[in-house]
């Protein structure tokens, strides 16, 4: 900080102000973790100033000899951990990852020669003809993945996302009554749409998924099953999810982050049957940016963590963890979509007391509790306000918090929900007594004092 300091203090000052915020916030938001300082370490260097477009072996560029041995290594451990047979670790975030899954599955399912001549090409050197060739090819492929009111994520088939717009979309929902995937009726839906992807996954989505049923439905109707594991895939490489949990042996291709419950640096990566490797390694220059390979480094970091004994450890009490919160919440009264969890998130309905998502999620923020408002199932606030708070355990696991201090927390947040009014004017507006969002507040960054 101090040499960040001299060139713009402004910048070292709000690193510094980010580091306090983070100590000092019950950080239950179920996408967000704290990467080891290794991971950290491994993303500021001297990576950051190499161009690498292409693949390992394979470069657009000289000197990539380095670059090479960090991307090999981190594909090697990606491989180990989840036990994928091909691994492509450059993407940068998750979006980017089911981008590249998508345009993989679609050059290896469709015969679409506009298509060929575009991979062979930079998508500068597109000119309008070729556009609207690949438009005319691809335009009637199917994608089905899962609505965004029932956890889905917005790339999987979301409207307003590319997703939505480059495939003819249907989404799956949720039972009603029970609040979890109903396979009969995906089953029915599959058959009668027949898309050529269908999607698994979810952001919020507080139950486990059964693959192997899945992949079941993909090959009745002659589908690719993409799975988007970006929320559990360190429960995956944590040995918590397997058998029919582990989406990696039943899927043709897994898309993930790295930085949600697997804690690495924020970035992306394909895994993938061979049969699909080949078009999956093209994802640069075709839809991505070249290569960060100082994030790759940290990939390679966080994966080598990810194979210890201690990340199993981690994983198993992120669940137990989430289990007790959802228990405490539960003994309180409080309502939880499809009842309770089995994995590292929890999904509240907020409607039971009066409150929108937004009113919730700002009336808890100011006890000291960071989480995000999320839509429920058939949620009659829609995405902006909503009816739902999400909360998740990975980041407060990492800090050592255990099943006690979850119950304490569920006694805060009930706390929070029981004496926060919404104004009848606004969605968004709420009345907590300062006193009491103080105390709170200061329960709060007690549970924390003894894991800095
Ligand atoms: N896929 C799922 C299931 C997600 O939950 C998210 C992030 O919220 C993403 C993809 C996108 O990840 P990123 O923000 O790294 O692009």
């Amino acid at each position: 900080l101090d040499v960040i300091g001299t060139v713009e203090p402004r910048i070292a000052a709000a690193i510094r102000a980010e580091l306090d915020d983070q100590r000092s916030a019950l950080k239950l938001i179920a996408s967000e973790n704290y990467a080891s300082p290794a991971v950290l370490l491994a993303m500021g260097n001297w990576f950051s100033d190499k161009y690498a477009e292409g693949t390992v072996g394979r470069r657009f560029y000289a000197g990539c000899a380095n670059v090479d041995t960090v991307e090999a290594i981190a594909a090697e451990h990606a491989r180990t951990v989840f036990g994928a047979a091909h691994a492509y670790v450059q993407p940068h975030s998750g979006i980017d990852a089911n981008l590249v899954a998508f345009w993989a599955i679609l050059a290896d399912r469709v015969e679409a020669p506009a298509l060929r001549r575009a991979q062979a090409r930079h998508v500068n050197d597109l000119n309008d003809d070729d556009w609207a060739a690949l438009r005319r090819e691809l335009g009637d492929q199917r994608l089905l993945g899962m609505s965004l009111d029932a956890g889905g994520h917005l790339t999987h088939g979301f409207r307003p996302n590319i997703s939505g717009k480059m495939f003819q979309q249907r989404a799956y929902g949720v039972d009603p009554n029970t609040g979890r995937i109903d396979y009969a009726a995906l089953r029915q839906t599959a058959r009668e749409f027949r898309p050529l992807i269908l999607l698994a996954g979810y952001s919020a989505y507080p139950r486990r998924i059964n693959f192997a049923t899945m992949r079941e439905i993909a090959d009745e109707v002659g589908a690719v099953l993409m799975v988007d594991m970006a929320h559990f895939a360190g429960l995956v490489a944590g040995q918590v999810l397997t058998g029919d949990d582990d989406p990696v042996p039943h899927a043709h291709i897994v898309s993930t982050t790295t930085h949600k419950t697997l804690r690495g640096p924020r970035g992306g990566m394909v895994l993938c049957q061979p049969e699909l490797a080949d078009q999956v390694d093209r994802g640069c220059p075709m839809v991505l940016g070249g290569p960060l390979p100082h994030v790759i480094a940290a990939k390679a970091v966080a994966l080598a963590e990810a194979g210890t004994a201690d990340f199993r450890t981690y994983a198993q009490q992120v669940v137990d963890n989430a289990t007790a919160l959802a228990d405490g919440l539960k003994r309180r009264g409080v309502t939880l979509v499809t009842g309770g969890t089995d994995n590292h998130l929890a999904l509240i309905d907020v409607s039971a007391h009066g409150l929108t998502g937004r009113q919730a999620e700002a009336a808890l923020l100011n006890a000291g509790i960071v989480t995000n408002r999320n839509a429920i199932p058939q949620d009659p606030n829609g995405a902006w306000y909503t009816s739902g708070i999400r909360i998740g355990t990975p980041a407060l696991t990492t800090r050592g918090l255990g099943t006690n201090e979850m119950d304490h927390i569920a006694d805060l947040i009930h706390t929070v929900l029981a004496n926060t009014q919404p104004t009848a004017d606004s969605k968004a507006k709420y009345t907590l007594d300062p006193a009491l969002a103080a105390k709170l507040a200061s329960r709060a960054a007690e549970l924390l004092t003894p894991y800095p």
